[in-house]
C-alpha cells in the first residue's frame, strides 16, 4: 500500500483516545464473529470491540502482511480468542474453507460481519476494464454471497450478519464508478436478504460509512484528495475506525433485536435519503 508522507498531518483528524478494555460479563460473551477485512482498518477496530465486548473473532484477511498478527495480538491482550484466516473472499471454494475453519476451532458461528471491500484508483468510466469490474464486483459483493451461503447452515436462531456498504452507495461518486456501483448492491442485498432470512431469525443489516482514516485511503487516493479527505461532511473532518465500530457492536447485540434490512450511517452528519 502506498503511503503519502505527512497525508495525515495534513488531515488533522481529531485524535481519539481507544478506551477499550475488555468486560466480563460483555454484551458478547460467548459468541464467535468471522469478520472479513478484519485485520485492518474498520476491520480491525471491529474485531478489538467484539473482543472487548467478550467474543472470540476469526479475521479474514488477504495475503500475508504485519496488520493480522498484529490485530490478533491486540485481541489477545484483550483476553480474547483470535483465528486468522488467509484467503480471497472473491473465491467460493475459499469462503467455504474459511467458514469450516470456524467451526472447527470454536464450533459455532454467531456473526458474520461482510466487511472487506477494494477500490481501484483508475476508475473512470473509459478506464474501467472487464477485469478490473470483474474483481471490485467480486471482492466487494460476490463475497456477501459466498460468505452467507458458506456460514448459512451453521447460523442459529438469533444470529447476526452485517455488511460493510459506504456512503457512496447513496450519493455516488465521481471518482469511484464501479466501487459505488457494488456498495449500491450492497444496500440492496442487505434488504433482500433480511427479508429471506426472517423465517430463519437470522437478522441482516448494513453499516454505511462516510469517509473514515485507514490504509485504503493513501492506498487509493492522490497526495491532493487525501488532504481534502473528509472535509466535504458536515463534521468536516474523516471518521476514525473506532467511531464506525460501535454500529456494528449495536447490530450484533440484542438491543438490534428488532431491526432487521436496514442500514446505519456513522458518515460525519451527512442526511441520507432512501
Ligand atoms: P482497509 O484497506 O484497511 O481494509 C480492507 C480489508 O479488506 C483489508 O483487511 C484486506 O485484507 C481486505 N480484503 C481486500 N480484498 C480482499 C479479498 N479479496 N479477500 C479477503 N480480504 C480482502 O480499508 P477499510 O477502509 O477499513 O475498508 C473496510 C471496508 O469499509 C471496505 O468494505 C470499504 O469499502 C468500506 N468503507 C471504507 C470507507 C473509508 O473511508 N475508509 C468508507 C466507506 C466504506
Amino acid at each position: 500500500q502506498s503511503h503519502q508522507p505527512g497525508s495525515e498531518a495534513a488531515m488533522e483528524p481529531t485524535p481519539r483516545s481507544d478506551p477499550l478494555a475488555r468486560k466480563t460479563g460483555g454484551k458478547l460473551a460467548d459468541k464467535v464473529a468471522l469478520i472479513t477485512g478484519g485485520d485492518s482498518g474498520i476491520g480491525r477496530a471491529i474485531a478489538l470491540a467484539y473482543a472487548a465486548e467478550g467474543a472470540s473473532v476469526a479475521i479474514v484477511y488477504l495475503d500475508e502482511h504485519a496488520d493480522a498478527k498484529e490485530t490478533m495480538y491486540m485481541v489477545e491482550e484483550l483476553g480474547g480468542q483470535c483465528l486468522l484466516l488467509d484467503g480471497d473472499v472473491g473465491d467460493e471454494n475459499s469462503c467455504i474453507r474459511m467458514v469450516e475453519q470456524v467451526i472447527a476451532k470454536f464450533g459455532r458461528l454467531d456473526i458474520l460481519v461482510n466487511n472487506a471491500g477494494q477500490q481501484f484508483p483508475q476508475a473512470h468510466i473509459e478506464d474501467i476494464s472487464a477485469e478490473q469490474l470483474e474483481k471490485t464486483f467480486r471482492t466487494n459483493i460476490f463475497s456477501m454471497f459466498f460468505m452467507v451461503k458458506a456460514a448459512k447452515p451453521y447460523l442459529r436462531a438469533g444470529a447476526r450478519i452485517i455488511n460493510t456498504a459506504s456512503v457512496t452507495a447513496y450519493r455516488g461518486s465521481e471518482r469511484l464508478l464501479d466501487y459505488s456501483a457494488t456498495k449500491g448492491a450492497i444496500v440492496a442485498f442487505t434488504r433482500s436478504l433480511a427479508q429471506q432470512l426472517l423465517e430463519d431469525e437470522i437478522h441482516v443489516n448494513a453499516v454505511a460509512p462516510g469517509p473514515v482514516w485507514t490504509p485504503l485511503i493513501p492506498a487509493s487516493f492522490s497526495a491532493d484528495e487525501v488532504a481534502r479527505f473528509g472535509k466535504d461532511v458536515p463534521m468536516k473532518r474523516p471518521g476514525q475506525p473506532n467511531e464506525v465500530a460501535p454500529c456494528y457492536v449495536f447490530l450484533a447485540t440484542e438491543g438490534a433485536s428488532y431491526m432487521s434490512g436496514q442500514v446505519l450511517h456513522p458518515n460525519g452528519g451527512e442526511i441520507i435519503n432512501g
